[in-house]
């Protein structure tokens, strides 16, 4: 019996001795600190303002950076552009597209709806964000214009419905600011890893890491064709007099 004894004690102290050893106290911190890479020191943005290490797509003077094409009407005025509403409306929305071509990115964009209300529904201040030319996050005056919900300011066009709606009256600017991953594409061309997207709008988190579900479809579900990883980011005239000032991006 007291060797059992013995031999219990000493497993006792053995098993105290070796998680003594271990306690947080005796592990030198320094063993779990990274110090390289250091991140990239940047200057950040003052409100609206870019960050240093942003591309600017659009800082108030002028549309350089963009593919515009002859059916669109726009002009820059005021620090803004603003696409002109078309007398005829465009049956088929067109797009107004980067020169440039991104991947993921982290996008601010400023939009503002016309004052001027004509129509209502889809038809009320429509455009769009398009990332790379295929994804939309669509661009409308969701003020007190009742439209279906997956196709309402803030939605991932007939994907995703907003999670709020926090939308500013017509003619107040509207911040959004998008995190997108782009999707990945293997050699046979089929799908690899879904496009992802969060957004806030005025600073409200109304899309959280959706995954994208593939090319926005007007009619019918939408599935995926492969593309190049970098694409165009675009905006959608929809022939509504819709606003833009402070577009600029991060890539990441
Ligand atoms: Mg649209």
């Amino acid at each position: 019996m007291n060797r059992v004894y013995l031999f219990l004690s000493v497993l006792v102290l053995f098993v105290y001795f070796l998680t003594g050893c271990t306690r947080q106290q005796d592990i030198d911190p320094k063993l779990t600190e990274v110090w390289e890479p250091e991140p990239a020191v940047i200057t950040p943005g003052d409100g609206s303002a870019p960050p240093s290490d942003a591309i600017v797509l659009f800082d108030g003077t002028d549309m350089s950076a963009w593919n515009i094409g002859k059916d669109t009407i726009w002009s820059v005025h005021d620090g803004m552009v603003t696409i002109q509403a078309s007398k005829q409306k465009q049956e088929r929305p067109v797009l107004i597209s980067s020169k440039q071509v991104f991947g993921d990115i982290q996008l601010h964009v400023e939009w503002k709806a016309p004052v001027d209300i004509r129509g209502e529904g889809q038809r009320r201040g429509n455009s769009g964000i398009f990332f790379q030319s295929r994804y939309e996050l669509q661009v409308l005056d969701s003020y007190r214009n009742r439209t279906y919900s997956n196709g309402q300011a803030g939605s991932l066009y007939k994907q995703y419905m907003p999670l709020v709606n926090a939308c500013r009256e017509p003619g107040e600017w509207q911040i959004y600011d998008i995190i997108f991953i782009a999707p990945r594409f293997k050699d046979d061309g089929s799908l690899q890893s879904p496009a992802y997207m969060t957004v806030f709008h005025n600073g409200v988190l109304i899309q959280n890491n959706i995954e994208i579900q593939g090319t926005i479809a007007f009619a019918g579900q939408p599935k995926y064709s492969a593309h190049n990883l970098k694409e165009p980011l675009c905006l959608q005239d929809h022939g509504d007099a819709v606003s833009y000032r402070n577009i600029w991006l991060r890539e990441l």
